[in-house]
This record gives C-alpha cells, sequence and structure tokens, in this order.
C-alpha cells in the first residue's frame, strides 16, 4: 500500500495548502480537513507526551519553511501529540497522514498511532500507519481509512519510534473525512484516465500494484478482473456516455423500433464505440470445448484491449461446456449460433432440417444465458442455399475476410492477412471469419488486438459493427462486410 498512500498524501497535502487553522470543529462531510497542521506559525496543538523536547523549528521542513522537532526522548512512545476533540467520532472512518524525518543514519520505523480509552477506561495504543522511515528522507505516514474504535474517549494522535531513541521532525500532519472515489479513479488522483488502467492491468498481470477495490470493482461484483479494465477504458475514452446515466435513466422510454419486413432487430450497446473509428468484428467458430486454453487467451486478449468480439457456438458442444459461453456474455461478447450438428451438408437439407439445426441450438443458447435470444448464425462450412435464405429468421454473418486458420494457417500467417487488409484500407466493417479452437489464432489474436487498437480499429460484434455502421440486417441474408 506504502506507494498509493503516498502518492494520496501528497494530494492531501497539496489541497490543504493555504489552510492554516490547525483544527476545524465543524459538522463533517467527505472531503473536508479536520486536521491540518503545517507549523508555520505555532506548533498548532501538538505538544510532548512526556519529558522529551517539541517545538517547532526552520532547521527541517517537508513543506513550507517551518517543521516540528521532537528531541531528548528517553521512550520510544515519546513523541509529538495532539488530542482529538470533538471533530472526530468514535466508530467513523478517517484518513490520517503525517511527513517524517530523521537523521540517525539509518532506516527507524516509525510510526502514527492512537492513544484512547475504551468503555472500560483501560487505555489503549492502536496503530494507524507505519513505515521504515529512511536516514535524510522525509516519509509520509498514511492511512486513508483508519476506524476509530467505537466508544474510544480521551483519544490522542501522536508521533512515535518502534524501538529507536532518535529525534525525528514531524510535519503537514492531516486527518480528514476520507475522499470518496469515483468508480475508475483506481489511482485516486481525481482523474480517470489511462494511468487507471495502466495500473489496473499491472495489477492483474501480477504486479504489485496497491489497487483499491472500491474505485477499481467497476461492475461491483467484488473481485478484481479484466472485466473491470474493459469497463474502465470505457469510463475514460467515453466519459460522456457514463455521466448521463443518473438522469437519463429515468426519462428513457422504450419504444419498439420500427422494422422494415424480415430486418433483425439489432439490439447492440454501441454506446462505448467513439464516433469516427473504423470498426472491424472478429468472429470465432466452433466453440465451446473443453481441454484447450485458446478461447480463454482470445477472450482476455480482447478484454485487454476493450474490445469485443462474436463467438459462434456449436450446439452439440454446448453440454458441459456453458460456463465459457457464460463468460463471453459477461465480458461482453456477442453469443451466436454456429447450428446444433454442424452439418457438411446444410445447404442440401430441406426447412424442417435447417429450422432444426437453428432451433435446437438456439434453444440449447437460451438454457444457457437463461433468455431468449435472436442470435445470428454462422453457417457450417459457409454453405448458402435459397432453402436457408427462406428459412432462417436471423441473419447470417459470413466472411469477408478469412484468417485461414482452419486450414493450418500459423500465427504470422493469420496477422499478415488482416494486417495487410488493414494497410490496404479494406479491413474497416469487414466480418473476420476465425475459429476458437487453434493456438495459432490465439497468438495472433493476443498480438492483433495491440495492434488494430494503434491503429484506430475497434473490434467490436458482428451486431455492434453493423448497428455502428448504420446498416440493417435481414434475416436469411449473408453479410461478409457492412458495405
Ligand atoms: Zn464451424
Amino acid at each position: 500500500m506504502v506507494n498509493i498512500r503516498r502518492t494520496i498524501a501528497r494530494l492531501t497535502i497539496t489541497a490543504a495548502i493555504g489552510l492554516i487553522a490547525a483544527a476545524i470543529s465543524m459538522p463533517a462531510s467527505a472531503g473536508d480537513m479536520l486536521l491540518s497542521a503545517s507549523f508555520e506559525s505555532g506548533t498548532d496543538g501538538f505538544s510532548a507526551r512526556a519529558s522529551e523536547t517539541v517545538s517547532r523549528t526552520n532547521a527541517k521542513a517537508y513543506d513550507g519553511q517551518y517543521s516540528l522537532s521532537v528531541s531528548n526522548r528517553s521512550q520510544a512512545w515519546n513523541g509529538a501529540v495532539i488530542s482529538l476533540g470533538s471533530a472526530w467520532t468514535s466508530g467513523e472512518t478517517y484518513s490520517f497522514s503525517c511527513a517524517v524525518y530523521q537523521g540517525s543514519g539509518e532506516a527507524v520505523d516509525m510510526k502514527l498511532s492512537l492513544q484512547y480509552d475504551d468503555s472500560s477506561g483501560t487505555t489503549n495504543y492502536a496503530q494507524i500507519a507505519t513505515d521504515s522511515v529512511p536516514n535524510d528522507k522525509w516519509t509520509v505516514l498514511s492511512n486513508t481509512a483508519y476506524q476509530i474504535p467505537a466508544g474510544a474517549t480521551a483519544r490522542y494522535l501522536y508521533v512515535e519510534t518502534a524501538e529507536s531513541l532518535c529525534d525525528f521532525y514531524v510535519d503537514a500532519v492531516f486527518s480528514e473525512l476520507p475522499t470518496v472515489y469515483r468508480k475508475g479513479d483506481v489511482n485516486h488522483d481525481e482523474a480517470i484516465d489511462k494511468k487507471d488502467a495502466q495500473m489496473l492491468l499491472r495489477y492483474l498481470l501480477g504486479e504489485p500494484e496497491a489497487v483499491d477495490l472500491d474505485t477499481a470493482d467497476m461492475n461491483g461484483d467484488g473481485k478484481l478482473n479484466v472485466i473491470d479494465l474493459t469497463l474502465l477504458r470505457k469510463y475514460f475514452i467515453y466519459p460522456e456516455r457514463y455521466t448521463t446515466t443518473t438522469t437519463t435513466t429515468t426519462t428513457t422510454t422504450t419504444t419498439a423500433p420500427v422494422l422494415k419486413p424480415g430486418q433483425w432487430n439489432n439490439t447492440a450497446d454501441i454506446s462505448w464505440i467513439p464516433a469516427g473509428s473504423k470498426t472491424v468484428a472478429l468472429s470465432f467458430d466452433d466453440g465451446p470445448i473443453s481441454g484447450q486454453n485458446y478461447a480463454t487467451r482470445i477472450h482476455e486478449a480482447l478484454t485487454k484491449q476493450g474490445f469485443h468480439a462474436t463467438f459462434f457456438y456449436w450446439g452439440t458442444r454446448i453440454a458441459s461446456n456453458e460456463n465459457e459461453i457464460k463468460e463471453a456474455e459477461r465480458r461482453g461478447f456477442e453469443v451466436a449460433n454456429h447450428t446444433w450438428s454442424h452439418p457438411e451438408n446444410l445447404d442440401q437439407q430441406d426447412a424442417n432440417g435447417v429450422m432444426s439445426e437453428y432451433t435446437k441450438c438456439k434453444d440449447a443458447l437460451n438454457r444457457v444465458l437463461g433468455v431468449d435470444r435472436d442470435y445470428l448464425v454462422r453457417l457450417p462450412y459457409l454453405k448458402y442455399s435459397t432453402t436457408i435464405a427462406n428459412t432462417l429468421p436471423v441473419p447470417c454473418p459470413n466472411c469477408g475476410l478469412d484468417s485461414g486458420d482452419w486450414s493450418g494457417n500459423s500465427a504470422d500467417r493469420i496477422i499478415q492477412i488482416i494486417q495487410g487488409e488493414a494497410n490496404s484500407g479494406a479491413l474497416n466493417g469487414k466480418v473476420i471469419l476465425m475459429h476458437e479452437t487453434y493456438d495459432a489464432t490465439a497468438t495472433a489474436v493476443e498480438q492483433l488486438c495491440p495492434w488494430l487498437e494503434q491503429h484506430g480499429y475497434v473490434v467490436c460484434t458482428v451486431s455492434e459493427m453493423f448497428k455502428y455502421n448504420n446498416k440493417e440486417m435481414y434475416a436469411g441474408k449473408v453479410y461478409n462486410s457492412c458495405w
């Protein structure tokens, strides 16, 4: 927690410069400063705990020109102390911080502590914040959310050492009600931007980052994962989409869309795709499948970039692989229908056969997701017929660009195909045929996602891509691209 706490403490200090009052006693609300001791004009209510010497000095300062000097200590608990007045309520949570300095020649463990009496009258000593304070370096001891024990009376805030009897200096002592940070402000710098996403990403990749669950858990499910990262990226990329939600929810009325005959009701949410984007729909066939990690890798590569894609599921593979489909849905991906038995001859089948293949898979997907959806259909082997055209009640995204993963293409080759299409200006609006069943595909997607973002593309679902580009889709028609 050290790094983030220091960052927060510095911000707090910056915000407090100019406040000279040592203690402000008034009804407190979030962010209100309750204690701000800079020692610029006095000892700001601090004194010695025992016979040590506590005095204002300009020999050292963290902030301004003065600090508090503590010397002649004979006990580790000797230090600078201040009584916490009625502005603090026992049982409530507050932010505390102070800057400390020592020049003993070695690191010293220092503590910001609370002395208080409990309801039985016993005096207790609690640690609010502690750190190993290096020699000759101002260090901020900080706890942004310390709960004063309920029922505590006779409460004293003080600075002490763990063992050392060295002299030390104290400056910039602050206490306030904890600031309520907005969702997404992972690093608590009061902006929601790429730095928050980068911090969360580093955390998710296993690096030691002290991210704040409350601000990073974007979907409020109590877990930090790539879903939160996707939501966070959307938040800072399109903040205007998120600032009006409280005011618009009450005024939103749902009117049934007016559809032309055969027009598929495209309900995709495209609010996350910024204006002026190039869009491309990566689509993955033949899952769900157990015993491979390719789908997971594809999911994570997409989510890391804040992207979506469409997954066409093969009906007879659904049983016992339901979680993969649920996970795709949770990530905002499009769940779609690749027929029940993936027949080689769907184009030879009559209307009953076509409908059976369509309906059995749709019903299985409905059971997994718990809702009835008009899933898009990817035709097995892309085989199409007049019967299919006249029978299927949903559109059939086809193949605007074939990754060729099914024919054994390497990851490099797949990347080359898609980058080549982008470089020639022909990728925008295309449906890309891929499969979630190949290592090469997963590897290619892992490398393509960052590249596509850098080149101005948003990878989205098929239905998102069509809606974003104002293109309607019709039942029984095949679509290779939006154009
Ligand atoms: Zn297939």
